[in-house]
């Protein structure tokens, strides 16, 4: 790994002073934001970047706070172990819990952040191969879209086909959070749905909207009134611990609590691990609206919720693989 300055600045505004103003060539060699680092020095082990500084967050008071009220508010800095033994959250916010508690390993879990989370570079292999010279690095080839895809999307691929990697990010889209941004020109709230962008909006080379020199600093999640409930299932290769091959994110309102055959009201789906972002599920959750929640429901969401999959030569198995899994989340939800 090439050597580099470590900053540890005080406050956010400090921290954003340090970082580059725009992205281009030298942003490889700019200052970066670290977290927990689980993500990031992976990256710079394998000269994916090799950044001259690194501006670490972790110092910074205020915002590794959990606060359960009329709403959820994360700071940046919670670590992912918080999320999933944080009693009164699991109770009210059930998707994050269990999305915090699938991600990688305890040993991790209790390094990673929120914000660090949200903001992981992709796993296609190409991409994190140093070798590789893919669109995601400024070549010009995705080299998944013809080679070894089995890892990937088979949503809104084109011209990159990654699939976006972090298990919090569909549950916390499902559960509508919104995440706050601070910059050199101040903060910026927006619905995390509108956070993440797929390959062919602003740059192939980004997943998110944030500017060169901005940071996260918190997410905020409504309180889902009664009769609704959520759960995150995901499927992984590996039992102990494994990047998504999919997931689902289910949020529900059923007409006299979550009984099977009560009048479903409302319903959020996000699949994650088949999209370069988290997929919202529209046709899916419209139709769910005034259906009793039954098997026949259940089956026809599904249907609904993979329909217009592209698959690649290796990946179509993860059409029937998110199939299950919202089946399996509805009758969970029962
Ligand atoms: C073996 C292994 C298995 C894993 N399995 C999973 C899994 O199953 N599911 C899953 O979701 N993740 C998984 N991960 C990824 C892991 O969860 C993330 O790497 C971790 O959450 C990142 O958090 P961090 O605080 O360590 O981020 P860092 O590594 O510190 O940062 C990650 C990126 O985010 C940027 N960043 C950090 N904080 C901020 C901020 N506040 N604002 C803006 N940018 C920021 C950094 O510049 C960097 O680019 C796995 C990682 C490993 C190594």
């Amino acid at each position: 790994m090439k050597s580099f300055k470590i900053y540890s600045p005080a406050s956010i505004d400090e921290a954003l002073k340090l970082l580059p103003h725009s992205r281009g060539p030298a942003a490889f060699n700019a200052a970066r934001l670290v977290a927990g680092g689980q993500d990031l020095l992976g990256e710079m082990k394998d000269h994916l970047v090799e950044p001259e500084a690194l501006v670490n967050l972790t110092g910074i008071p205020g915002l590794d706070t959990i606060h359960c009220g009329s709403s959820l508010t994360l700071g940046a800095l919670v670590r992912l172990v918080s999320l999933e033994r944080h009693g009164e959250l699991r109770a009210g916010w059930t998707a994050i819990a269990e999305a915090a508690e699938s991600v990688a390993s305890p040993q991790i879990r209790s390094q990673a952040t929120l914000g660090g989370n949200l903001c992981q570079r992709p796993r296609c292999w190409y991409y994190r191969n140093e070798h590789a010279p893919c669109i995601k690095k400024g070549g010009h080839e995705c080299f998944a879209e013809a080679g070894q895809n089995k890892y990937n999307a088979i949503f809104g691929g084109g011209p990159s086909y990654i699939v976006h990697p972090s298990d919090l990010a569909p549950a916390l889209v499902c559960l509508d959070a919104t995440v706050t941004i601070a910059g050199g020109r101040g903060r910026r709230d927006m619905l995390l749905e509108d956070f993440f962008t797929l390959p062919n909006e602003g740059s192939v080379e980004r997943e998110n909207v944030l500017k060169a020199d901005e940071a996260v600093v918190g997410v905020s999640v409504p309180r889902l009134p009664s009769p609704w409930r959520s759960c995150y299932l995901k499927f992984r290769e590996r039992g102990s611990f494994d990047f998504a091959l999919a997931s689902v994110a289910v949020a529900l309102a059923v007409e006299g609590g979550a009984v099977e055959g009560g009048e479903i009201k409302a319903a959020k789906i996000v699949l994650g691990g088949v999209a370069p972002i988290p997929w919202r599920c529209t046709k899916a959750e419209n139709y769910l609206v005034g259906k009793p929640h039954e098997p026949a429901t259940w089956r026809r969401a599904a249907e609904l919720a993979v329909e217009g999959a592209e698959p690649l030569e290796h990946n179509g198995y993860k059409v029937r693989l998110a199939n299950g899994l919202c089946q399996k989340a509805l009758r969970h939800l029962a």
